[in-house]
């Protein structure tokens, strides 16, 4: 489980939720920030500070979100 950052980070790329993760597993992709599934240690800051909401904890992804469970994850299976 992780948390996971969803399609309202296209376009407001705050960033804030990478000053506050505590264990560095946030990067910025392309066109939008992802969250390291294997390093997230579910503590919630990123959640927290996010300003459009973007990010939710792994259950709790909206149905029409879902997508994005996978596309964090290949984002770092491809680097
Ligand atoms: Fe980082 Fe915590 Fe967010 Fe996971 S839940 S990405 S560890 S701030």
């Amino acid at each position: 489980m992780a948390f996971v950052i969803t399609s309202p980070c296209k376009e407001e790329l705050a960033g804030e939720c990478v000053e506050v993760c505590p264990v560095d597993c946030i990067e910025k992709g392309e066109g939008m920030f992802f969250i390291d599934p294997d390093i997230c240690i579910d503590c919630g800051a990123c959640e927290a500070v996010c300003p459009v909401e973007a990010i939710y904890f792994e259950d709790e992804v909206p149905a029409e979100e879902e997508e994005y469970i996978l596309i964090n994850r290949q984002y770092f299976e491809n680097k």
